[in-house]
């Protein structure tokens, strides 16, 4: 069953990792992160490329084709920002290749200083192209408290109505520390005719200075709830860690209760976390499935 049709059955559930960094010194490590990640249940498992400025593109495929072997959806992630049309036509063949069919098309993160621009300069430009191009599945990148170069939130919502018109089957969020910027945002797509599926971007937060450099990249708020757990415990990393997942487990009860279509864990490559978040959270992912399936579900005295 494609991704898209799983949103009609369950609630989806994903995991991102990305190449790891120093490749020449651990280049096993993403491998022993997707053994853990694959028996988490997960509808797919996408893998970045070139994120945050990253030169570490060159095993993306390779790492989404290890997902696939296993069995599990893997979603590759493709920037266009600085690659022209002959550059897609070639790696669509590769992905066509390696029987890889689920693309997160975007515009990525523009380099610093001087760089030579492709042929893409919005993701929808990329997302048109592929379409035209061949037969993927589209998944696209959206932003709950807007993008950062947007200048305001009704512009973003009108960009991303032009984007998903372009031929996105679903949309996956930026991380949020507040899901009311989530809710607003869903009514806010309802409202503009955006009409896919839309899974919530979650990242388990452990560092505290990881996180204030990303928010402030993003143009993510840090609740006043989140900047005191972070105060509290940054001296104490086991601390810190057990706050971090017990945060991310408290966003993930509110958005599965509230009727969320998905939830993307930003897993930061980290097993045990994601683990945890799983073993913590699978019964309430897994209960809409249930019900659609109507099956007997078990009473408490029997658990
Ligand atoms: P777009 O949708 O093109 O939007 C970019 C900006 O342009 C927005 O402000 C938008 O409002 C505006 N815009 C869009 N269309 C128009 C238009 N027609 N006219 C005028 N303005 C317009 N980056 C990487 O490099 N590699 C990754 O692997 C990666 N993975 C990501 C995964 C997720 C889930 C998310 C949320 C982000 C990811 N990023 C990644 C970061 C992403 O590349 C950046 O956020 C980038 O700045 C925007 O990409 P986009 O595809 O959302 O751009």
């Amino acid at each position: 069953m494609s991704i898209q049709d799983l949103f009609k059955e369950k609630t989806v559930l994903s995991y991102e990792v990305f190449p790891p960094k120093k490749q020449a010194k651990n280049p096993s490590s993403i491998y022993k992160t997707l053994d853990v990640l694959k028996d988490l249940n997960p509808d797919a498992i996408s893998v970045t490329y070139g994120a945050l400025g990253a030169k570490n593109n060159t095993e993306t495929f390779k790492i989404a084709k290890t997902i696939k072997d296993y069995g599990v959806e893997s979603i590759v992630h493709l920037p266009g920002i600085e690659l022209t049309k002959a550059d897609v036509l070639e790696k669509l063949d590769q992905l066509k290749a390696l029987n890889l069919h689920n693309i997160l098309a975007l515009r990525g993160d523009l380099p610093e200083g001087d760089f030579t621009p492709g042929d893409f300069r919005y993701a929808s430009d990329l997302i048109s192209f592929i379409k035209e191009n061949g037969d993927f599945n589209i998944t696209a990148a959206c932003y709950p408290e807007g993008h950062v170069d947007s200048p305001n939130i009704v512009e973003d919502i009108k960009n991303l109505r032009i984007k998903v018109e372009s031929g996105v089957d679903h949309l996956i969020t930026q991380l949020f520390l507040n899901n009311d910027h989530f809710y607003r945002f869903r009514e806010r797509c309802a409202l503009a005719g955006i009409n896919v599926p839309i899974e919530a971007g979650i990242m388990p937060v452990t560092n505290k200075r990881q996180i204030e450099k990303m928010t402030s990249l993003c143009g993510v708020e840090l609740p006043e709830k989140f900047i005191k757990v972070m105060n509290r415990y940054e001296d104490d990393p086991i601390a810190m860690r057990d706050a971090g997942i017990a945060y991310a487990i408290d966003q993930i009860v509110d958005l599965v209760t509230q009727g969320v279509d998905g939830i993307h864990l930003y897993t930061m490559n980290n097993p045990y976390i994601a683990k945890r978040i799983f073993e913590a959270t699978h019964n309430l992912i897994d209960h809409r499935a249930k019900v659609i399936a109507n099956k007997n579900l078990p009473k408490v005295a029997q658990i």
